[in-house]
């Protein structure tokens, strides 16, 4: 059957991923015919595909359905309302009124039980994002790294609200910005510790075209989330120049999801001065020595 099929398919791609040391994973085009139709499932139908039913609330286009009762009020509900619209500012997108869907199980264990009923085959991830053609849903475990997680996959959620086509490798370096405490600004400092030591190896160099070509998260490797999310940081914090570049990029892609490459741009509009590939290296080398905040 084709629906299987696709699930296979998928399941190869994850289990490629399996030894990156990401987390987090959005599935991208799924057959819809897999995901059970969540969005529009009853409390009782919810309850019998195991999914979080205990408690409901909605935050702007956040709809958290929760193993456990969530207050409105709670400060990670809060935070994860307001992150969008950092998104919306930080990338000049508008804001979307389409929900995305959070389902929050109590413990990984009936988050684990529920994945390997769902979607067999899947290797383990503390979070996951799932984009049909008619829903936006996020899967997660509570658990000490939830906020990250969260802030994480709900990235996903507002930007494919209103750019579906947004390329995978900067889909992911804008979640891995988004998914630093709002008081970091986008500093992940596990990534400039990570690829400061392959600078120091001599075993990597930034190359957007490499990250271009990946096609399927099962190719993405710690190095390629790592340097998705440093061209994404250089990219909105150096110069209203280079933030304006991926903004209208991102615009572009909106309107044509067959716009040509990011790297074509940076290389007409910023190569005539300058290196990127340098200038986001030095970036780089500054974010590395420069004191914690
Ligand atoms: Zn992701």
């Amino acid at each position: 059957m084709a629906s299987g099929f696709v699930r296979i398919a998928v399941a190869a791609a994850l289990i490629t991923m399996a030894g990156a040391g990401c987390a987090h994973h959005a599935v991208r085009s799924w057959n819809a015919a897999l995901l059970p139709a969540v969005a529009t499932m009853t409390s009782t139908g919810r309850a019998a595909a195991g999914l979080p039913d205990r408690s409901e609330i909605t935050a702007g286009q956040l709809v958290i359905h929760a193993d456990f009762p969530l207050a409105g009020q709670h400060r990670l509900v809060r935070e994860l309302d307001g992150l969008r619209i950092d998104v919306s500012q930080e990338l000049g997108l508008p804001v979307s009124d389409e929900p995305v869907q959070l389902y929050l199980f109590e413990n990984t264990d009936r988050y684990d039980a529920f994945v390997a009923r769902t979607y067999p085959g899947f290797p383990a991830r503390r979070a996951f994002f799932v984009e049909t053609d008619t829903t936006l849903s996020v899967f997660a475990a509570w658990q000490d790294r939830i906020a990250e997680d969260l802030r994480h996959e709900t990235t996903h959620g507002y930007v494919h609200a209103v750019v579906p086509a947004v390329p995978l490798w900067l889909d992911e370096g804008i979640a891995e910005y988004f998914e630093t405490p709002r008081n970091d600004d986008g500093l992940h400092r596990g990534h400039v510790a990570h690829l400061s030591g392959r600078l120091l190896e001599g075993t990597w160099r930034p190359d957007m075209e490499r990250l271009e070509s990946l096609t399927a998260a099962g190719e993405m490797s710690q190095d390629h989330y790592a340097e998705a999310w440093c061209w994404v940081h250089w990219l909105l914090r150096t110069t209203p120049e280079r933030r304006k570049l991926v903004q209208d990029y991102l615009a572009d892609v909106r309107r044509d999801p067959n716009t040509p490459p990011l790297s074509i741009r940076l290389r007409h509009q910023l190569q005539p001065t300058i290196d990127a590939a340098e200038a986001m290296k030095a970036h780089l080398d500054g974010l590395a020595t420069s004191p914690p905040s």
